[in-house]
């Protein structure tokens, strides 16, 4: 055994924790000092999309009128980031202080911090948009303070030199009278610490008459510091996003970066609108936009349904949330699943076994939950076995396939290269944005993080290209415009069956890369949790009942 090598291993992690707790000391930050160093694209996204997502989520939390109190509307938030996966934002929001050494709270500060600065720049430059950031960061800030305990409260306050005093036992007992006067909400004040600060410092609560104030020293019991620190966190904030806009100013020229960050803000509440679909897309119309409309991923899938007669689950959920976001009514899914199998499974039999589980997805069965399609992350992440075509093909197919699939889609070899190239780094939206381009001669005006994004980015221009030439029914998540009729592109290389029979004959798809030990349970037989697949939906917070 080579205890050298394991003992500078861990020398080398310990290292790391103690530059990530030199840098991130506290949970609760109020992000005076940007991130330095390299992340890469796929990070950078991810964190920013994550934070997003936070920050949507807090927004919608926030105008719930059922949950009152500051704790039920954090509850709730927690019980919201960890159905989406986020659960180290959900530990963060209930992070004491400084306690904590664990790696993966330290990692949790850093995505924290670098996320907020990314965002920073992304909503900086609007007015509007500036503020809805700051508002949304100040009620998420407020909840992390509530789970702050004593000692992380006084290092938070130690920290940002707020000059604000614990008071001692002694001078408690001075002014007894007056604490327990001006504090009516507190039952006693034995239980409760007190600080002292300037009253200018805290206003509204001098304001409110919620403090005994002194020589202009104001008494402030530790439930009520939320309205110091808080105050102090918005200032910090204003003026750092008038810093971002500097810096937005003389940022890189990586147009990959820039065009991101000036996306991101219309990311989520575009995406609101283009994942549902509340009329209906004729089951006539799947095949041909299949070939024009679909992403490659469902473009694989669609075609493997046509090939085999079949998708095992997997492949059925994300693509029956597909076209159940594109606007496929219970009724057509159900017609269409049954037709697809038909030639292997008999009407009985699809009843049976496959049914139920179509209208789950529906929202028809078990918890009768209003499932919204799969995002880019949650498919890109997902593990395949043997005989599944689900998933994302830049990230899950051999290079040799997916050269083999874009020829046969009619991108040239030089461009199917370079799709290759930003799939092999893995850069999998950027190559799915190549693709597109290819095929619609021009870029997406979102960056593409979703597959009914990449859907109703394409209708947009196939629509726009020839308006008036389609009768589709399928308008809602393009407003006013309608569907195209003869796609422009792509018609030669619509696959016949021996073509697309050849692609996904031998589809040497990249198992074996995805299989790191963690998901390799895959291949167990177990059964799967519906419930548990599908709620984890990157964006199921943005969609009502549909
Ligand atoms: S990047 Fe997203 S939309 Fe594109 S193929 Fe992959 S999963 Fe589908």
């Amino acid at each position: 055994m080579d205890f050298t090598s394991n003992a500078s291993k861990h020398c080398t992690i310990n290292n790391e924790i103690k530059t990530l707790k030199a840098l991130y000391p506290h949970d609760l930050q109020v992000y005076d000092v940007p991130p330095v160093g390299e992340i890469s694209l796929i990070e950078f996204q991810e964190l920013s999309l994550d934070r997003l997502k936070v920050l949507r989520l807090v927004e919608g939390i926030s105008l719930r009128s059922d949950l009152k109190t500051l704790e039920a509307r954090k509850e709730s938030l927690r019980d919201s980031l960890k159905k989406d996966g986020l659960k180290y934002y959900a530990n963060l929001i209930y992070g004491a202080g400084c306690k904590s050494s664990l790696e993966v709270d330290l990692q949790a500060r850093r995505k924290d911090c670098i996320s907020h600065f990314i965002l920073r720049l992304a909503y900086c430059k609007d007015k509007d948009q500036a503020k809805w950031f700051i508002n949304q960061e100040a009620e998420l800030f407020k909840m992390r303070f509530t789970s702050l305990d004593k000692e992380g409260v006084e290092q938070f306050l130690a920290m940002h030199r707020l000059d604000c005093r614990h008071i001692s036992q002694e001078e408690k007992e001075q002014i007894r009278e007056d604490l327990q006067m001006s504090t009516v909400r507190v039952a006693s004040i034995d239980t409760i610490d007190f600080y002292k600060v300037s009253f200018r410092k805290v206003i509204d609560l001098v304001r409110t008459r919620k403090v005994y104030v002194e020589r202009g020293i104001a008494y402030v019991p530790r439930t009520d510091l939320i309205s110091l620190c808080i105050s102090y966190f918005r200032q910090k904030l204003t003026v750092g996003m008038e810093d971002a806009k500097e810096c937005l100013s003389n940022a890189s020229d990586d147009e990959r970066v820039m065009g991101y960050i000036s996306a991101l803000p219309g990311t989520f509440s575009g995406m609101a609108r283009v994942v549902w679909s509340t009329t209906n897309t004729p089951l006539e119309k799947l095949e041909e936009l299949s070939r024009t409309s679909y992403p490659m991923c469902m473009r694989s899938l669609h075609e493997a349904l046509r090939i085999n007669h079949h998708l095992k689950n997997s492949g059925r959920i994300q693509y029956g949330l597909f076209i159940k976001g594109i606007g496929v009514s219970l009724d057509d899914a159900l017609r269409f699943w049954r037709e697809a199998f038909s030639q292997k499974i008999d009407s009985d039999k699809f009843e049976k076994q496959y049914a139920y589980s179509i209208r789950h997805i529906y929202g028809k069965e078990g918890k009768q939950t209003n499932y919204t399609p799969l995002g880019c992350n949650k498919i890109i992440s997902s593990a395949i076995g043997p005989g599944e075509y689900h998933g994302c093909p830049y990230k899950h197919m051999d290079q040799s396939s997916l050269r083999q699939k874009l020829c046969a889609y009619g991108i040239s070899d030089f461009d199917a290269k370079e799709i290759i190239e930003l799939a092999k780094e893995g850069h999998y939206s950027l190559a799915c944005t190549k693709y597109f381009q290819m095929l619609h001669k021009q870029s997406p005006e979102q960056p593409i993080f979703h597959p009914n994004g990449y859907f109703a980015e394409s209708r947009k221009i196939l629509t726009k290209d020839t308006d008036g030439m389609d009768d589709s029914s399928q308008t809602a998540n393009i407003k006013s415009e309608r569907i195209v009729g003869t796609p422009r592109r792509n018609e030669a290389v619509n696959l016949t069956p021996r073509t697309a029979e050849r692609s996904f004959a031998t589809p040497t798809r990249r198992t074996e890369n995805v299989h790191t030990p963690k998901i390799r349970n895959v291949y167990k037989t177990k059964s799967i949790n519906i419930e548990k697949l599908l709620n984890d939906d990157e964006i199921a917070e943005l969609m009502g009942d549909g």
